[in-house]
Order: C-alpha cells, then sequence, then structure tokens
C-alpha cells in the first residue's frame, strides 16, 4: 500500500470544495500516490489531515518534514501571454497605443521557432519559480508559437493549456493571420497537443476588433466541434475599446453579446478583463457557463478600471484571478491577489458607473487564484485544491521569507491574518518550492 507513497509533514492549506471556505491544518500530513492511469500520468493527493491522526493508518511510512512551512495548492493563472513576458514594463498611454508600440513588433519575432522556444522556457521558468503550476495562455499568431511552448511545457509536468492567437485584421504584417488558414492551423494545433499529458489547447481569438466574421464563425465552429478544448479572449477591458467594438458591431446588444453571436460563450471559455459589464451581460456568462478572467495588475498600469468583485458574486458567474503579463505587472500570485483587494476596495470603475468598495477576505483572494479559478476553467477538484483525487499540485512556502514577513507572520493571530500577510508582503522570495503533478520543478 504504500508503494510509491510521499508524505509531507507541515501546515497545510486548502479549500472547502462545496463553500470555497479555507482549511487549514497546523500540523498535517499530505499524502500523495502515483496517477491511477500508469507511469507518466499525473501524481494525485491521497488524504490531507492533521499528522498525528492520520499517520496511525500508515506506520512505517517515511515522511517529509518540513517545519515552519506552509504547504498550499500551485497557483492557476486564468490568463497570461508568453510572448510578451519580454514586453512586461513597457510604457504605454493606454490600451491601443501600447498593443501598436510594443506588443504587435515584439509578437512578430515568434515567426522564428528558436526565439519562441527560448522565451517559452525562461516564460515556464517564471510561472514555477513563482508557484504557478497551472496557466491559461495565449501564444502569438504563429502555430510554431504554440508549439514551441507545448515542447517546453511537457516534460516539467506543468498544466498548461494554450492556443494560437486568431487575428486576421486590424493588426500590421507580421502578426495578422489568414482566415481560413487560421483555422485549419488551430485545428492541427489541437490535434497535436490537446489532452497530450497535462496539456490542454484553447481557441484564442485575440478580441473582436481583430478578428473577421468568417474568422469568429470558423472559431466557433471549431469550438462546437471540440467541447473539450478551451476558449480565450478579451471582453470589455477599456471604453476606447468598446466603442471600438460598438462601430464594428452596431447591432449586437454589447461587447460580450458579439461572442454569444458567434458560439464562443460556453463553459470553458475564458474572457479576460470583464470591467464594464451590464446586468445582462453578467446574466449572459452565468447562464453560458463562460468564466471572467481578471487582471488586475494589468486592469491598473493601463489605467483600465476596477473589476466589480461584489456584483460578480451577487450575479454568480465564474472568476479568477490572473496576471495578465506583458499588460500585468508581475508573474507573482502574491502581487496579482494584492492588487484584487486593492481593485475590490476601489469604488471606481474606471469611467463606467461607481461600484460598491467591498474588503475581500484573504481567503477569498487565495481561492480566487486556486480553487476558484480551476473553477473557472472546468477542472474543479482536479487542480487549484489539495483534495483526495486531485493532481498533486502544490507549493511549499516559507512564512519567514524576509525579515518584515518573518516578523510580521510570528504576530498572527488567525489563519486570515497569516495569509493576508503573506498576501501584501509575499513575493517569490517565499516560494520554496514547487510541485507539478508530483515532481519538483524548482
Ligand atoms: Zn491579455
Amino acid at each position: 500500500m504504500l508503494a510509491g507513497m510521499k508524505a509531507y509533514r507541515a501546515a497545510i492549506l486548502s479549500f472547502d470544495p462545496e463553500s470555497g471556505s479555507p482549511r487549514y491544518e497546523a500540523d498535517g500530513l499530505l499524502l500523495t500516490v502515483p496517477g491511477a492511469a500508469g507511469p507518466g500520468s499525473p501524481r494525485v493527493v491521497r488524504a490531507v489531515g492533521p499528522f498525528h491522526e492520520l499517520i496511525r493508518d500508515y506506520p512505517g511510512l517515511a515522511v517529509e518534514h518540513l517545519p515552519d512551512r506552509l504547504i498550499a495548492p500551485g497557483f492557476v493563472d486564468l490568463h497570461v501571454h508568453y510572448p510578451q513576458t519580454d514586453v512586461i514594463g513597457s510604457p504605454a498611454e493606454g490600451l491601443l497605443p501600447w498593443l501598436e508600440r510594443y506588443t504587435f513588433p515584439h509578437e512578430a519575432r515568434f515567426h522564428d521557432p528558436s526565439y519562441a522556444a527560448g522565451v517559452a522556457e525562461f516564460f515556464l521558468d517564471e510561472l514555477q519559480r513563482h508557484g504557478v503550476t497551472t496557466a491559461l495562455t495565449f501564444c502569438t499568431s504563429h502555430p510554431q508559437s504554440v508549439d514551441a511552448l507545448m515542447r517546453a511545457a511537457r516534460p516539467r509536468g506543468l498544466r498548461l493549456i494554450a492556443g494560437k492567437c486568431l487575428q486576421d485584421r486590424h493588426c500590421p504584417d507580421g502578426v495578422r493571420d489568414a482566415t481560413e488558414q487560421s483555422l485549419l492551423d488551430s485545428e492541427a494545433l489541437i490535434a497535436r497537443w490537446h489532452g497530450v499529458g497535462r496539456l490542454g489547447y484553447a481557441i484564442t481569438p485575440r478580441f473582436a476588433p481583430s478578428c473577421t466574421d468568417a474568422q469568429l464563425q470558423g472559431a466557433g465552429e471549431l469550438a462546437a466541434r471540440h467541447p473539450g478544448v478551451w476558449i480565450q479572449s478579451h471582453v470589455a477591458e477599456n471604453l476606447d475599446e468598446i466603442r471600438w467594438v460598438r462601430e464594428l458591431y452596431p447591432a449586437d446588444r454589447s461587447y460580450l453579446s458579439v461572442y454569444q453571436r458567434f458560439g464562443l460563450l460556453r463553459e470553458r471559455a475564458l474572457y479576460a478583463h470583464c470591467l464594464h459589464l451590464d446586468a445582462g451581460d453578467r446574466a449572459l456568462l452565468r447562464e453560458s457557463g463562460a468564466a471572467a478572467a481578471v487582471c488586475p495588475t494589468s486592469n491598473f498600469f493601463l489605467g483600465s478600471g476596477c473589476f466589480d468583485f461584489d456584483l460578480a458574486a451577487r450575479a454568480g458567474f465564474r472568476h479568477g484571478l490572473a496576471s495578465d503579463v506583458g499588460g500585468g505587472t508581475s508573474f507573482s500570485p502574491f502581487k496579482t491577489m494584492l492588487s484584487a483587494y486593492e481593485a475590490g476596495r476601489a469604488s471606481f470603475t474606471g469611467g463606467g458607473p461607481a461600484k460598491a468598495g467591498v474588503s475581500l477576505a484573504p481567503g477569498r483572494l487565495w481561492w480566487l487564484h486556486t480553487a476558484g479559478a480551476a473553477r473557472a476553467l472546468g477542472l474543479e477538484g482536479l487542480v487549484g485544491n489539495l483534495v483526495p483525487g486531485a493532481e498533486a499540485d502544490f507549493i511549499v512556502l516559507d512564512p519567514q521569507a524576509t525579515p518584515l514577513l518573518a516578523r510580521r507572520t510570528r504576530q498572527a493571530a488567525s489563519l486570515d491574518e497569516l495569509l493576508f500577510a503573506l498576501i501584501v508582503l509575499g513575493d517569490e522570495r517565499v516560494v520554496e518550492s514547487t510541485v507539478a503533478a508530483g515532481s519538483v520543478v524548482d
């Protein structure tokens, strides 16, 4: 029974699968076992519980003791652009000038497979250094940018979902694709990579203004033929962009409705930003099962606005957190959670009507970047949590990683205080190791 079992003793954070409330074992035991699908299948969690109770069932088991450490689920990043790793921190007046001046010229370089491979390795190193074990990422419009990333991700054991960007208009030579070929390329990439190991494919229209009707139509048909494949795009990020969409699609009720008309709203469809929605849009997200990828560091950086967490929770649509590098300013889930807290507190939306300022609980912020994000992806119970049967993605955190953190966390009188100190003061120095499906990858 003990063959292949690994055991870790430390403080352990997980989440109640029903309510999403944080669960904490101050002296816990995490047991992982090889996956049932045989060699190469992801390791899975066998049990989590109080050390002294659980260990009685496993006499003689070798346990790795990690005193003063906190084991937590690996983070899930719902929206990131790996080709923009080198665009992070580029100054611009707003989204559209930023795309033209920095992003498109940089993405043009990914026609070169060796260039793409170099960025892919660096990008994956960054994810792992920051404790991210599942990510949904854009590639560029070049199919070879997808191949480069998937080849690099597979041996690392990460759960990576990615797709070739679809953009057949309103973007320059070098990144613009051809309608029919773009759809053929997407279908070939699905066949090559979707479901290979832990990899998944996402049909990836950049955003409605960058795609002709024929391309959106084709993307929707592809999504209908492959219901297990993800969809990723952007919606309602800033007001100039929304005005542009209204000019391009005058007959549609809203920006989000454009995607609905083309069959691109369904479960496993993730829309970045969702800042400027109305009640009809929120209902559409809930009813379709599509989800919002909330990108607060990017939204502050580009002056786009603040996501309304209160209305999202009331409307009951799925949402979770994302870095949106390179519009986002950090790969760190700690920075994203802090920024989400600040966006929640804000009473402005960025040009829309004022919103209620709310104080998101530390456990809720953490859930939105782990189990809640997994739920948005349709991977609830599989990643983002440490529950029996889940894939064994976890991180080992050192709450004493810096002098100030050590001083502050020593005084934490509750789980909320511990988690919030980590959110406010933490960064990659806190992440001592990252374990993806049971393989140490730091
Ligand atoms: Zn984005």
